[in-house]
């Protein structure tokens, strides 16, 4: 049977340490991946709407306030449980502390993907421990993954040098990188991506530019050699005020067309 997917929209940024924005990318991601100015092919053939069926579950009804991580975790819980792979979109990088809090209940621990120019292991950041800098402080540290693989760091300094000692974090730096440097992980697979691990170059829609990042055929090089079937996935940081003629949400839809048909392909 092929999956099935749910897009589910985190309008959230209150966690973001320096701008605010990423609250209103879901709505832009939506807006591109309805976009006539799109193909609906996966580079492998399958094609949206046909091939890879995603039922849109609309934003989450967040308050900007605390039981936000509840609501999180309710909007990804329930596709989980009807059988569907959760795609999130939008919010900071925050939003994946509860997104795997969900995946925990329902699959376990998974082995995690994360592309991004920052490790977000903080303890705390600025005094937050739910900031978008710390997501995977909490994840590490309440066992809700087997592995963390990181791919695309280049901001790595001292007081998360020690949190990946800590959590036995496994980093691709972005200076060494190259696809093959990537382990293949064996599962369950759950995929996150900041959009600021790319360059700037290529996405420049996000709060923090990180220059010497990632471009799109260096993540899909790394995905499509994985193997392990997919659990879920979030597409994170998108800042739509600071994107240029939706580049980088042109970049999301992209992803999410790969992601699908990744999943597709490793059932
Ligand atoms: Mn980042
Ligand atoms: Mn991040």
């Amino acid at each position: 049977m092929k999956p099935t997917f749910a897009l589910i929209g985190l309008p959230t940024d209150r966690h973001s340490s320096f701008l605010r924005g990423p609250a209103k990318g879901p709505a832009f991601i939506r807006a591109a991946l309805a976009s006539d100015a799109h193909s609906i092919a996966a580079e492998d053939g399958h094609e949206l709407g046909r091939d890879l069926i995603i039922n849109d579950c609309g934003d989450a009804p967040l308050h900007e306030a605390d039981g936000d991580d509840e609501i999180i975790e309710r909007s990804i819980l329930a596709p989980l449980r009807a059988g569907h792979c959760p795609i999130s979109v939008g919010g900071d990088h925050s939003v994946t502390y509860p997104i795997l809090r969900a995946v925990h209940a329902e699959r376990g621990p998974v082995d995690i993907l994360h592309f991004d120019a920052h490790p977000d292991l903080y303890d705390d950041y600025q005094g937050n421990k739910r900031s978008h800098a710390s997501p995977f402080a909490r994840i590490m540290e309440q066992g809700l993954a087997r592995r963390l693989v990181q791919v695309g760091i280049r901001t790595l300094e001292r007081r998360q040098r020690a949190q990946v000692e800590r959590f036995g974090v496994e980093i691709i730096p972005m200076r060494t990188f190259s696809p093959y440097a990537v382990p293949i992980l064996e599962g369950p697979l759950y995929v996150t991506i900041d959009l600021d691990g790319f360059d700037p170059s290529v996405a420049p829609g996000v709060s923090h530019h990180e220059p010497g990042g990632l471009t799109v055929r260096d993540v899909l090089n790394v995905l499509h050699a994985q193997r392990a079937p997919l659990v879920g996935a979030d597409i994170v940081e998108l800042n739509p005020d600071r994107d240029i003629n939706g580049m980088t949400a042109t970049v999301a839809v992209k992803l999410i067309r790969e992601l699908c048909s990744y999943a597709c392909n490793r059932l």
